[in-house]
């Protein structure tokens, strides 16, 4: 009997086993597949990463390096050997992963989990052969797969969804993305850095639409400048694979039909949860109409002694979201009382400039009603920024009209995944526009620019504008 067993070892699932084993409690994981890591891992944050960076350390050979005063000749993608690279990372990652199961002495799994019953668990192996363990406590941390729409066949040669994009054989000479959130502007972007023409259809009339809306537009305009095309406000009806081409027609807003050809369609609509083959009913766990499992506050499904974490339950599909619950749930098993504050969890797309995003949007502060004063910096008025010729995008501060609480940072530019921290940091302690503008931040940093929209939302002192 286990104190503890968890189902899906993504950072949700592993981060969980981790944290529970480091509280004295027996545990097992769990995975169906032969690696550990999850979506995140081996399909996801990792290796989008890795090839983002190999296809932006091209783009900036082909198009700045001359600038910087380094001269190429031959520059050319050896796209067998980025995509190599790319897996090595990714082994780095999984075998680490394994390490650290080993070094909690955490039991693995392998095998496609199951409910039995509300305390059993039945792992069947790839061979067919199946074993039966039980324990006190089930988190399930299952995650989520490419959702689609019904009238797409995902054939996975010219239709793919982001798994397949990791892994391509050839550049797409046109690459059509359908959805324009965070996936498929990372992918799209991997791809026309390295010569395809991008297209875009997007439903919604703005890129990352969750985010806040000067973002969306901040990074269209960039994106452009790379030669991406878009179809905002236009709705896929159908997706034709014709052998080397592929035609997708879309509606606009006035009703005509569009139709755009190319050679690979990415369909990057979103994520949905995934329970298949869990059997959550026989342990009496209940899914909501979206399909995912049912949790209250304390992220216990309706059965009290089952948790469930990560993708597969409401709110943000990201990984530290899930490391986040992770970590909350082991504790919460443990006796202990953690806690989630949801609205600084930071959100990040990984194109370039980066976007970085934590608190509330403009938008939601206009919808609550909530007064609220705004301070802008441009990335263009950074020394940092000109000196790496990275002078896209801003920061731009929102912070309570009468208290000056910093109550969002939405930031597009050079580095600000990283630079985001800092926004987390100052909200998670309230601090005001004010207090970040008092402090030093090292010169010449991109970091600045957070400071100087925190002047410029403090009675409008930036000082470098
Ligand atoms: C291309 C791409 C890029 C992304 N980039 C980022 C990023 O940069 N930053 C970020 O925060 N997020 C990113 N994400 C999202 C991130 O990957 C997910 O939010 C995260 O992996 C969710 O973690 P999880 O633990 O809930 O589930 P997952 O990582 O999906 O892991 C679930 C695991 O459970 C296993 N499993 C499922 N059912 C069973 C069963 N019945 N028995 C045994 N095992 C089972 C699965 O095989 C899987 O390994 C990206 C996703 C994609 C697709």
């Amino acid at each position: 009997m286990y104190d503890v067993i968890v189902i899906g070892s993504g950072p949700g699932g592993y981060v969980a086993a981790i944290r529970a084993a480091q509280l004295g409690m027996k545990t097992a994981i769990i995975e169906k597949y032969s690696t550990l890591g999850g979506t995140c891992l081996n399909v996801g944050c990792i290796p989008s990463k890795a090839l983002l960076d190999s296809s932006e350390h091209y783009h900036n050979a082909a198009h700045t390096f001359k600038t910087h005063g380094i001269n190429l000749s031959n520059l050319k993608v050896d796209l067998k050997q980025m995509i190599s690279r790319k897996d090595d990372v990714v082994k780095q990652n999984v075998d680490g992963i394994q390490f650290l199961m080993k070094k909690n002495k955490i039991d693995v799994h392998h095998g496609m989990g199951s409910f039995v019953d509300k305390n059993t668990i039945k792992v069947t192996k790839e061979d067919g052969k199946s074993e039966e363990i039980q324990g006190k406590n089930i988190i399930i941390a299952t995650g989520s797969k490419p959702a689609s729409l019904p009238f797409i066949k995902l054939d996975k040669d010219r239709v793919i969804t982001s798994t397949e994009a990791l892994k391509m054989k050839e550049i797409p000479k046109h690459l059509i993305v359908i959805g324009g959130g965070v996936i498929g502007m990372e992918l799209g972007s991997v791809y026309g850095r390295m010569g395809a023409k991008v297209s875009v259809v997007e439903f919604m009339d703005s890129l990352i639409p969750s985010m806040d809306k000067t973002m969306g537009k901040e990074l269209q305009k960039s994106l452009k400048k790379l030669g991406f095309e878009f179809y905002l406000k236009h709705k896929v009806t159908s997706v034709e694979n014709k052998g080397k081409e592929v035609i997708v027609k879309a509606e606009n807003g006035k009703g005509e039909t569009i139709e755009i050809k190319g050679d690979y369609v990415l369909v990057s609509i979103g994520r949905k949860p995934y329970t298949e083959g869990l059997n959550a009913e026989a342990a009496g766990v209940k899914l909501n109409d979206r399909g995912q499992v049912e949790v209250n506050e304390h992220l216990q499904t309706s059965a009290s002694h089952i948790y469930a974490i990560g993708d597969v339950v409401k709110g943000a599909m990201l990984a530290h979201k899930a490391e986040e619950e992770g970590t909350f749930v082991a504790e919460t098993i443990a006796g202990q009382k953690p806690h989630i504050n949801y609205n600084l969890i930071p959100g990040v797309v990984y194109t370039w400039p980066e976007v970085a995003s934590v608190g509330y949007t403009e938008e939601q502060l206009k919808e609550k009603g909530i007064k609220y004063k705004s301070g802008k910096f441009p990335f263009m008025a950074s020394g940092r920024a000109r000196a790496s010729m990275d002078t896209d995008g801003l920061v731009k501060v929102l912070a309570d009209a009468e208290t000056d609480e910093i109550l969002g940072v939405h930031m597009i530019g050079p580095r600000t995944a990283d630079m985001i921290a800092e926004a987390v940091v100052a909200m998670e302690y309230r601090a005001s526009a004010e207090d970040i503008a008092r402090m030093s931040h090292a010169h010449p940093t991109y970091t600045e620019a957070f400071k100087e929209a925190c002047l410029a939302a403090t009675d409008n002192r930036a000082l470098h504008i």
